[in-house]
């Protein structure tokens, strides 16, 4: 919605979730090789062996968790299809699944779909941390499953040792699963390390991750993503999956499989994004606008309180209207829209882009601030 707002208004736009980098030239040829060369008909139900067997391995390497690649690993239409083959498996009427807000907005209607109902906490701004003993009361004999996300979208927060640890101890007495949606888990900052479930492994026996090479690879159109998951939750996925689309796009998981022989890369994604995010908090260093820390993903959320105290998606209309300039309201991602004076952008934009967009928040500011 606020894309279409922004492209009839000829706004800058900082809403879209996706980087303006373009994909690899050598990933580029290698899906026009597979093509060329024929790989153009139906890959097998769970995705090509070859490219479950190189996330196999990159899961071994980065955290230590050895996934069955015949049994363990299902290649999705995006980690969007990921997540709905699973709540669909995985839940069913009476069940609770808990839910962290703000939150990603694919979760709560898979949930409904299935028949479940979604169970509510908040983070708190600005911090946007779980709060365990929230949790820990929402949890009772009907919660099927936690839905956690990190590095998180909206907030750019990223969850900890600590954080795992915790959520390990919550379930380990109960049979209830977790969902951890880790599509950014290579846009992380500040050498910080991505905290997988897969590295718990008492943690990873009772999870389902999603990932996504859209994020991983500036490649969000080619809705390529996966799922890993115990083998006797990925039959039940894979019931789903078969159903919902069968498989996906067979050059692009060669194509895929190859890339990925060479972990560089993803493995120089952080800096990339860091630097960004930098550029971005230094163009708006001296401003009203208040930056909570990214500390993952290639968002960022703004406070605008010191200039206006009008609700935020109000506040976001006004932007793109008024002053050529999109962002994201942050209470879209509520079930209760909150009031709150705050917006997300995505700073993986080209300088250009950043420069135009910042030159109007600014001259937003000018015109509002009271
Ligand atoms: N989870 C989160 C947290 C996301 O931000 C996104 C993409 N915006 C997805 C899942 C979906 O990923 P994909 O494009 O691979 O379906």
């Amino acid at each position: 919605m606020m894309t279409d707002l922004a492209s009839q208004h000829n706004a800058v736009n900082l809403s879209q979730g996706f980087p303006d980098f373009s994909v690899s030239d050598k990933l580029i040829n290698l899906v026009t090789t597979y093509m060329k060369n024929g790989y153009n008909q139906y890959a097998p139900m769970p995705g090509i062996i070859e490219l479950r067997e190189k996330i196999a391995e990159k899961f071994f390497n980065l955290y230590n968790y050895n996934y069955n690649p015949d049994t363990e690993i299902t290649i999705t239409s995006g980690a969007t299809q990921a997540i709905y083959a699973t709540i669909s498996a995985l839940v069913q009427e009476g069940d609770e699944v808990i839910i962290i807000e703000p939150a990603y907005d694919s979760y709560v209607p898979a949930v409904r779909m299935a028949g479940a109902t979604p169970v509510f906490i908040q983070m708190k701004y600005p911090e946007f941390k779980i709060e365990w003993n929230d949790l820990n009361r929402a949890i009772n004999s009907r919660t099927k499953l936690i839905i956690i996300n990190t590095p998180h979208n909206p907030s750019g927060s990223v969850l900890s040792t600590e954080d795992m640890e915790k959520l390990q101890k919550t379930i380990s007495s109960s049979k209830i699963m977790v969902l951890s949606d880790e599509v950014y888990e290579h846009i992380v900052f500040d050498g910080y390390e991505h905290q997988s479930v897969a590295r718990f492994p008492h943690l990873a026996e009772r999870s389902i991750i999603v990932g996504s090479f859209g994020k991983l690879f500036h490649a969000t159109g080619w809705k390529t993503g996966y799922c890993l998951a115990p083998a006797e939750m990925m039959k039940e996925i894979r019931k789903i999956h078969q159903f919902m689309v069968f498989c996906v796009n067979t050059p692009i998981q060669y194509a895929l499989a190859e890339f990925l022989k060479n972990s560089d890369t993803f493995l120089h994604l952080p800096a990339i994004f860091q630097e960004r995010r930098n550029y971005f908090g230094h163009l708006l260093n001296n401003s009203l606008y208040k930056l909570t820390p990214s500390a993952g993903t290639y968002f960022q959320i703004i406070d605008y309180s010191a200039i206006s105290d009008e609700q935020d998606v109000d506040f976001a209309i006004r932007l793109v209207k008024d002053f050529g300039v999109a962002a994201i309201p942050l209470s879209v991602f509520y079930r209760e829209k909150p009031k709150v004076n705050l917006l997300r952008v995505c700073f993986a934009k080209s300088n250009e882009t950043l420069n135009a967009g910042v030159a109007q928040l600014l001259k937003a500011q000018e015109k509002l601030k009271a």
